[in-house]
């Protein structure tokens, strides 16, 4: 797993412009409130099995998906699997 400075900030940039973190594609919101299940661009499976990236009050659900979403693939680069 490579984690250089220059990947964190790409990932998070990304997250708070609602890009998807894995390819700055999009959009990853069908409405304010509901995420699509897979990147447009990528195709990443955007719900990735872990809780908690919708705990944030509901005006930040956008941000708290998207970097969550970041914060994860840090840690768990996309797999394969993962991409359609
Ligand atoms: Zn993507």
């Amino acid at each position: 797993m490579h984690l250089s400075t220059s990947r964190v900030l790409l990932l998070f940039w990304r997250a708070v412009r609602l890009k998807c973190p894995n390819c700055g594609g999009g959009p990853l919101f069908h409405s304010w409130v509901k995420p699509r299940a897979h990147c447009p661009s990528c195709g990443l499976l955007l719900e990735r099995g872990e809780d908690g990236y919708q705990v944030a009050p509901f005006v930040f659900f956008p941000f708290s998906k998207t970097l969550f979403l970041a914060f994860d693939l840090l840690f768990r680069p996309a797999t394969t699997d993962e991409l359609r």
